[in-house]
């Protein structure tokens, strides 16, 4: 047996035409820390990338003086610019009191909307499942529900037209099956991906998150400590992980 020109299985994101992905989260910031690199990657593939995140962060300070809806227009500003590094031009907020992000029925049918209003290929959430990140921090609760409000979403709310029967029947908008979801902060991943190519626009855009980021020397060095297996100091690899489905 030769081992020369040999087949190499596809890389899981090596997508043959231009994908629609919808990023659903919780707060701004999440998309740069959970697959910043790997957004990243994917804008400069040619994919088209939209943000939808529920809450704009206004609890996310020690500050005193800041009120939360300063936070909110600091934030959100923050997370466009950020959003600009990676690639991403189109970034909406949906307006939920940060800290406060139920899984409930009115999240699940504004989510249902979004998604048969965007009709995307690919949506990009975290894992509801995940209460511990590491052993040394708990997930935040919005984050837990941003993860179950959209797979509930995806399946089977947004497939099935008598599931929130008012969007179908009296705002026109069609079921849709989203092809694959890709659920970040996950404890069981199923797919990684090499990002080190676009390692240093992660850290580049997490940066812009000012109002989170109180030591950017000290984030910066502790994002290039993380390196994947396999690394050596001349060639450093990086990698994100994801729980992907692929479900149409
Ligand atoms: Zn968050």
């Amino acid at each position: 047996m030769s081992d020369q020109n040999p087949i190499k299985p596809a890389d899981p994101d090596a997508w043959s035409t231009p994908q629609k992905i919808l990023v659903l989260l919780a707060h701004p910031d999440d998309p740069e820390f959970f697959c910043g690199a790997s957004l990243a990657k994917w804008a400069r593939a040619g994919h088209e990338i939209i943000y939808f995140l529920m809450t704009c962060g206004d609890k996310g300070t020690s500050d005193r003086q800041l009120e939360s809806q300063m936070l909110c227009t600091m934030r959100q500003d923050e997370q466009r610019t950020a959003a600009s590094v990676i690639g991403v031009k189109d970034v909406r907020f949906l307006g939920y009191p940060d800290g406060y992000l139920v899984p409930d029925l009115a999240l699940r049918k504004e989510i249902t909307r979004i998604i048969r209003i965007i009709r995307p290929d690919i949506i990009i959430t975290c894992d509801p499942t995940a209460l511990y990140v590491g052993d040394t921090r708990l997930n935040h609760p919005d984050h837990r529900a941003a993860g179950q409000a959209v797979l509930d979403a995806v399946f089977p709310a947004a497939r099935d037209h008598l599931n929130f029967i008012e969007l179908w029947r009296d705002e026109g908008l069609e079921p849709h099956i989203t092809r694959e979801v890709w659920a970040s902060v996950t404890n069981q991943p199923n797919v990684t991906l090499d990002v080190t190519s676009t390692w240093d626009i992660k850290i580049q855009a997490l940066k812009e998150h000012k109002s989170q980021v109180r030591d950017p020397e000290g984030l910066e060095e502790r994002m290039r400590q993380r390196l994947a297996p396999g690394s050596t100091p001349e060639t450093p690899r990086y990698e994100e992980s994801f729980r992907r489905l692929i479900l149409g």
